[in-house]
């Protein structure tokens, strides 16, 4: 079996272009552009890399989007400083701290100081409570978001499946979990204590790989068919790698490549979450 694309780039370019209609059309209507606010602290080549990305996805579907550089030394305090002033901005929809920030930073306190409907990367308490909990309104976590419209806009079949999760981080495994749950699969969360993890993997029709490990998943762990997303960005030898070992493919029945399939989707997902913190800030 040679498993079939789960095309993150090409569903990414499809909901950009979809946004970008929508953000068309309501400044036709004269109605505020949207607009992204980046935090970048510190002069991270690979962070400044990742915001100018996000960036330019921004604008190229007509979002604003708007820099904030600080100095690697920059203190919690400053940078709540700085939240509070994007939080009360009101021609800012959606504030963005690129992750991770310098070792003396509480991310905890900044992650809960932006403004919950300003919170576009799903990060916040109260949004991962409206999520977990099935309340609508609240925004998802890109990643997450983004693996599971990638399954759905591919014709992935998530409802009654069994879906095994590797990882159990907040910003990725966990919500992962509880958004597939959520669309009526059954749900394993696995992670580093799992014991046996190939007799949960086996029996994955949908697995999802997020533990940062190269190799980690052989093939012998993929149940024949299965749609497999691998979300890690491991380096080796200077390449990006997922989780999968050699011939993984020849089991599945989709798959992401890597890089080209959940990277692109989390970028698409980070610019429809700030379209629709706008729009449901300033209907
Ligand atoms: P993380 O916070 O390091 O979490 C890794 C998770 O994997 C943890 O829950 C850990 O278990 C589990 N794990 C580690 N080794 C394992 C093993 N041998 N067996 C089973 N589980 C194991 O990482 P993350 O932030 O979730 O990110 C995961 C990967 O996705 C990273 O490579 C990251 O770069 C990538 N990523 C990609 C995107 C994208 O857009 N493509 C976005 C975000 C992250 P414990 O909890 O027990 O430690």
């Amino acid at each position: 079996m040679t498993a079939r694309v789960l095309d993150g780039k090409a569903v990414a370019q499809q909901i950009l272009k979809d946004i970008a209609t929508r953000v068309g059309a309501r400044v036709a209507a004269g109605k505020p552009r949207p607009k992204l606010a980046a935090v970048l602290l510190g002069d991270d080549p690979a962070s400044a890399t990742y915001v100018r990305i996000k960036q330019k996805d921004a604008r190229e579907v007509g979002i604003d989007s708007q820099d904030h550089r600080l100095p690697a030394s920059t203190t919690t305090e400053q940078l709540l400083e700085l939240i509070d002033s994007l939080n009360q901005d009101e021609s800012v929809s959606g504030i963005l701290v690129q992750q991770p920030a310098p070792r003396q930073i509480d991310m905890t306190r900044v992650v809960v100081a932006v403004q919950p409907f300003k919170d576009v990367d799903g990060f916040h308490p109260f949004n991962a409570g409206l999520v977990a909990l099935g309340i609508p309104g609240g925004i998802e976590p890109c990643t997450p978001a983004g693996i599971v419209e990638l399954l759905e806009r591919s014709g992935v079949s998530i409802e009654g499946a069994s879906a095994v999760v590797v990882g159990r981080s907040n910003i990725v495994g966990k919500p992962t979990a509880i958004l597939l749950l959520r669309r009526n699969a059954t749900v394993t969360l696995c992670h580093s204590k799992t014991r046996g993890l190939a007799n949960y993997t086996k029996h994955a029709d949908i697995l999802i790989a997020a533990a940062g490990k190269p190799n980690l998943i052989t093939r012998e762990m993929v149940k024949p068919g299965a749609a497999v997303v691998d979300v890690s960005t491991n380096r080796v030898d200077g390449k990006q790698v997922g989780d999968l070992g050699p011939g993984v493919d020849e089991v599945a029945g989709w798959l992401t490549p890597n890089p080209g399939g959940v990277g692109p989707m989390t970028r698409a997902l980070l610019v429809k979450n700030t379209y629709e913190a706008e729009v449901r800030r300033r209907p």
